[in-house]
């Protein structure tokens, strides 16, 4: 491309109401090998739409267990919600260019418009819509930091549902602010592991005074949702269903880059449960799958929870009380807890069981990287680009500093797009801790991921 059309690619390329995505776009109906099914962890076989429809509302089930179904068209009301805060911009960071001296030109995917601040309302509109379609009462979930719970309690507070949130203690009691953003849109926050159910009681009996986990706070919400008439649990990520809403982010960032004509080079996104990098790649992976581009995609994890980078390909539980299906994903093992200093989120043990099999495949790449060095990127990126991004995804942000530098040495003018989750308002404790030196890695030994593998079942389709 030449300097004269180069100046012409605004610092934000928008998209009008038009423009916006009509239909999700199902990555596994390209798939050559699907993501393995999921698994009754009682029998061992595949989970039925039924059995899968006493947890999750029946939309939701279908969704999930479609691999064949390339669109899906998105209701109307959602399109309408989705309208309040997207499209979201697709941002050149020239100021971030200028700062590195790079001539690779970067463009970062910015999902933290909105009061939760992710991506994650993508997700939480439309499972809260079909569950109000389906005539529910209310829905139950678990949350970490809050951006899920807070994400929910939104949807809910539109449609008119009841939420139930179990928030992992540690955060309930450490980011009292996002707690209070989920009550203020009328969700009941529970700390977790809490005595209101009996797999909280259990937990809590085996280990006094724990902080909590994901996999807790997961196995109390699902409990609440098939004990209680009228409920559902759902989840903010790892699963298929999730992904799917969120190709939403990638469907819309081709369609800007498309109208520019640019051609991404690097898909760099981080990596928690795998929801906003599964739907940021997916129109891309979508081509990659059917041989029409490539694209080197690259996965971001903390090295305090390297579910891609050091875990195992296994079935396993995706909750601490082994209660929920059992998923084939890269997993740490469900009862792995990142070291109490890991303040960067992404801290679930397992990795969406599409994105795994993705990467089993070689179709993606994985990094691991190690807090502080995320924070160096972040501040360096909130410095010149002025948004605070959230820890989380200020991991994506290193590593697209990482190939922009690469870059910067052999002189490529690489095209990188990387998904900006959020913003990190609410993780200030966190950027305290680094502003004051305070800050430490913490990389588990091959000893310490041992333990978390132990807890992984010992059932046949793990022995093959
Ligand atoms: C939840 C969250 C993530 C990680 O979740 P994924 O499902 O892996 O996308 C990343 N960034 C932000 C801001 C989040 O809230």
């Amino acid at each position: 491309m030449t300097a004269m059309n180069e100046q012409k690619i605004p610092y934000k390329i928008y998209l009008s109401e038009d423009e916006m995505p009509k239909a999700w776009y199902n990555m596994r109906s390209d798939m050559k090998v699907k993501p393995a099914p999921l698994l009754n962890p009682g029998t061992c076989k595949p989970m039925t739409a039924e059995e899968l429809s006493g947890v999750f509302c029946e939309e939701l089930v279908q969704q999930e267990l479609d691999d064949e179904t390339a669109f899906v068209p998105i209701p109307q009301e959602i399109q309408n919600f989705y309208k309040m805060y997207r499209p979201s911009p697709l941002v050149r960071a020239y100021c971030l260019e200028e700062k590195l001296g790079t001539p690779a030109k970067i463009y970062y995917k910015f999902e933290g418009n909105n009061t939760s601040g992710s991506h994650k309302l993508n997700s939480a509109i439309a499972q809260a819509y079909y569950a109000k379609k389906q005539g529910l009462k209310g829905v139950t979930t678990e949350t970490g930091a809050g951006q899920w719970g807070t994400a929910l309690s939104m949807a809910c507070s539109y449609l008119g549902l009841d939420c139930k949130v179990f928030m992992v203690k540690v955060s309930y009691e450490q980011k009292p602010f996002r707690r209070e953003v989920m009550r203020t849109y009328g969700a009941d926050v529970t700390p977790s592991p809490s005595m209101t159910t009996e797999v909280g009681r259990k937990i809590l009996a085996e280990h006094p005074g724990t902080t909590g986990s994901l996999g807790c706070a997961i196995s109390e919400a699902v409990e609440v949702a098939t004990t209680h008439e009228g409920y559902r649990y759902v989840l903010g990520s790892v699963l298929n269903q999730v992904l799917l809403h969120q190709s939403v982010i990638g469907l819309e960032t081709k369609t800007a880059l498309d109208k520019y004509g640019i051609k991404p080079d690097i898909i760099i996104g981080c990596a928690g449960g795998g929801s906003n990098l599964g739907g940021l790649i997916a129109p891309f992976m979508g081509e990659k799958l059917r041989g029409e581009a490539d694209y080197r995609i690259i996965a971001v994890e903390p090295a305090s929870c390297p579910s891609f980078t050091r875990g195992k390909f296994k079935y396993d539980f995706c909750d601490t009380g082994m209660i929920c299906p059992l998923a084939k994903m890269y997993t740490l093992g469900s009862g792995f807890i990142p070291s109490p200093n890991h303040a960067g989120g992404l801290r679930f043990h397992g990795m969406s069981s599409t994105l795994s099999q993705l990467y089993h495949d070689g179709y993606m790449e994985a990094r691991a990287v190690e807090q502080t060095e995320v924070f160096e990127a972040a501040e360096q990126f909130a410095r010149v680009e002025g948004i605070l991004p959230a820890p989380e995804s200020s991991h994506a942000i290193k590593v697209a500093m990482d190939e922009a530098l690469k870059c910067k040495e052999t002189g490529e003018e690489k095209t990188i797009v990387f998904g900006l989750t959020g913003t990190g308002y609410f993780d200030l404790v966190a950027y305290q801790k680094f502003n004051d030196g305070e800050m430490s890695d913490y990389i588990p030994t091959d000893e310490d991921l041992e333990k978390g593998f132990a807890g992984i079942p010992d059932i046949p389709q793990n022995r093959e």
